[in-house]
Order: C-alpha cells, then sequence, then structure tokens
C-alpha cells in the first residue's frame, strides 16, 4: 500500500521538477497530460485522514487488547487477589488526571514478571510480578506507572503520531472490521513490546506522584525495580548483563532525584496487608517454563506489522520498560516449546513465560464506601 510519507514525497519532487520548467513550457512528451502524477498523488493525500479515536472506541481497542493478552497468560480465577488489586488501583485511579476512566484489574497467571497497561484502562499485571513485589506501597508504584501510560495515552499516541493505520477520508474505524482489526494487532503489539525511553520516564513521574499522593511511600517503584534487577542478575545468561544496565540505573536516579525535588512525603507501606491477601512466591528465572513468543494466541511477540501498516519510526528502545525490562537486545527463541532454564539460552524468559488455561476475567465490584473503608484501614488520603 502506497504510505502517505512516501505520497508527499513523490509530490514534492513532481513539483519541484515542474518548478524547473521553463514558465508556459507545457509537457515535455507531447501527447501526455501535464501533471498527471502529481493530481493523482495529491487526491490520494487528500483522501487519508488522521486517525482519531474516541474514548469509546479507546475502551472497546483495550478491551479487544485484553482479551488477546489474557488469551496468552490465562487469568488467575481467585477473587480475593482480584479485589485487593483493585482496590489499590481504584485509590491511585482518583489519584490520576482520568479518574472518571473505568479502569479494570487483571491478574494474569503466569510466574513471569510482568505488567501491561492497554488503552481504556485495562492493568494488567502477573501473578509473577505479584509474588516478588513485597508491600503495597510496591504495588501501587508499578500500578500507578502502569494506569499512566493509559491517562497519558501513550500507545494511542504512537498510533497517531506514526501514522501506524491508514484511514480514508470517508471510513469508519469502527465499522469497518479490517481497519478495525489491524488496529487491534497493532496495539497489541505496542502494547507487549513495551514503551520508548521517554514513555517510561514520564510514568515513572506520573507514577510517583499519584502514589504519593494516595498516601503511599513514593519509594515503592524503585524498591521493586531494584529487587527485579537482583532478580535478573542472579540468572544465567545475557539477562544477567542487565543487573549493570546503564538505563536502570539512570531510571534508579531519575527516581530518587524526583522524590526529593517534589518533596514527595508520603509513608504507607504495608507489607503486612500486602502478605495478608498476596501469598504467591517468585519462582526463579531459571525455573520459568516458557512458549515460543506469539505461539499462544497474541498478535504480540514477533511484531510484525499486518499488512497496510508500517512499523514506528522511532521503535520502543529495548530493554527499559517494565514490560521488556528483562528482554536481551536481539534474541527470540526458534523452538516450539521448551521447558526449564530459558534464561541460560537469552530467552526473555520473562514475557515468554507459559500462561494459565483459563481465560475468564475475575469481576469486581466495589461500592465507594467499601474503597473508603480500605482506604481508612490503610492510613491512606483521600
Ligand atoms: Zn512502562
Amino acid at each position: 500500500m502506497l504510505k502517505l510519507p512516501t505520497a508527499a514525497l513523490a509530490a514534492l519532487a513532481v513539483l519541484a521538477v515542474g518548478l524547473a520548467a521553463p514558465a508556459g513550457a507545457g509537457p515535455q512528451i507531447p501527447g501526455l497530460p501535464k501533471s498527471k502524477p502529481l493530481t493523482d498523488i495529491l487526491k490520494r493525500a487528500d483522501q487519508l485522514r488522521d486517525l482519531v479515536i474516541t474514548e469509546d472506541e479507546e475502551i472497546k481497542l483495550g478491551a479487544s487488547v485484553s482479551e488477546r493478552v489474557r488469551a496468552r497468560y490465562g487469568v488467575v480465577q481467585d477473587a480475593a487477589v482480584h479485589r485487593y488489586v483493585t482496590l489499590v488501583g481504584t485509590l491511585l485511579v482518583r489519584k490520576s488526571t482520568r479518574p472518571a476512566l473505568p479502569f479494570r484489574f487483571i491478574v494474569l497467571d503466569t510466574d513471569g514478571v510482568n505488567a501491561f497497561a492497554a488503552p481504556g484502562g485495562f492493568i494488567h499485571i502477573t501473578r509473577g510480578a505479584l509474588g516478588l513485589l513485597a508491600s503495597e506501597a510496591e504495588l501501587a508504584g508499578v500500578l500507578a506507572h502502569e494506569i499512566s501510560h493509559v491517562t497519558e495515552k501513550h500507545t494511542v499516541n504512537a498510533i497517531q503520531k506514526n501514522k501506524l493505520i491508514q484511514i480514508g477520508a470517508e471510513e469508519s474505524i469502527t465499522k469497518n472490521p479490517e481497519l478495525w482489526n489491524k488496529l487491534v494487532d497493532v496495539t497489541s503489539d505496542l502494547v507487549m513490546a513495551g514503551f520508548g525511553r521517554g514513555e517510561e520516564l514520564e510514568s515513572d513521574r506520573d507514577g510517583l506522584k499519584m502514589a504519593d499522593a494516595a498516601g503511599y511511600s513514593p519509594g515503592g517503584l524503585g524498591e521493586f525495580l531494584k529487587r527485579l534487577a537482583e532478580r535478573n542478575a542472579n540468572s544465567a545468561g545475557k539477562q544477567g548483563l542487565f543487573a549493570s544496565h546503564p538505563e536502570m540505573k539512570e531510571r534508579l536516579a531519575t527516581l530518587d532525584k524526583e522524590i526529593k525535588a517534589r518533596k514527595y512525603a508520603s509513608t504507607v507501606v504495608l507489607p503486612d496487608r500486602y502478605r495478608k491477601t498476596i501469598s504467591y512466591t517468585a519462582t526463579p528465572v531459571a525455573e520459568i517454563a516458557t512458549v515460543e513468543s506469539g505461539s499462544a494466541g497474541l498478535a504480540g511477540g514477533t511484531a510484525k506489522p499486518a499488512g497496510g501498516t508500517k512499523p514506528p519510526e522511532e521503535p520502543a528502545k529495548k530493554g527499559f520498560g517494565l514490560g521488556s525490562l528483562l528482554k536481551p537486545a536481539g534474541t527470540e527463541k526458534k523452538s516450539a516449546e521448551v521447558t526449564g532454564s530459558a534464561a541460560s539460552r537469552g530467552v526473555d524468559t520473562e514475557r515468554n513465560a507459559k500462561g494459565g488455561a483459563v481465560k475468564t476475567m475475575v469481576a469486581v465490584k466495589l461500592t465507594p464506601a467499601e474503597v473508603d473503608a480500605f482506604r481508612k484501614e490503610g492510613n491512606l488520603k483521600s
């Protein structure tokens, strides 16, 4: 498919040739109509428009992406765990820039330590991540970071900015199933690939602000990231290099600087309340069973753009986001399915970890009174 930037360049080139010709010289080759290619190209450029995604469409898109994430990893069928994560998430959403968006918190049934934010408010955190977290403040730090990816529309903006979906002036994204499926494909790929450095640092900053405003110690995210780096340092193979990754050092230093600069002083940590509901323990990286990237029903992983789309001009920087934190550079496993120490072969174990069989979402209904009681019990801010 003809890409708009190419068409625009071609149009400029044709225009330049046209201008260079002596005035009134007419067609260079007699018999050919003047400037026909230019007319065609401009006409085509006219027929494309910028993709606009309404909030309703954003939520519908997020629901479809979440369905794929759940199909890949499965969902923990534990109502108490979902209720607890949703309570913490709800307190944070109240302090976010989109407090009215109906956020949903989903615990994925996998040993891999990960979290994924899909547009429209679908926040996924893995059982493995819950096992590695040590307190409610750390959980709040991770959730707030993910919530910020949604409130700042990082994924939707990337699709629009990079023109990953070509849409005709007269077309509707929701009424064209083919276009909609392409949009879900592209969005799923982006959500799984993780974000670039700029988006990650922005979500780190926003997350600190949200956590502090809710009353949680803003050090939670950094504590968790340090533990994640240590977990990685002890594993065999390429992932071990990650421990001295300059981006991680930069990220932790930026978090500390921000806490001091903004004078964030909230102190609630709640390790005991966390452990009362969350009894998971993290499986060592070397013992995590993995499946081939993208082999279990998720478009993401192999990051091949669907027809009619093109890859981002600035692909997400590998190894920076939470989702791709442990991704070794440029390694993809080729075998169908293995168990055991994939980390020693340079596989992105956390992301390629096996998922559970049950994909059903666990519904959580909370009344404002329940959220308030939870907040008061934890001495958190209203
Ligand atoms: Zn992130």
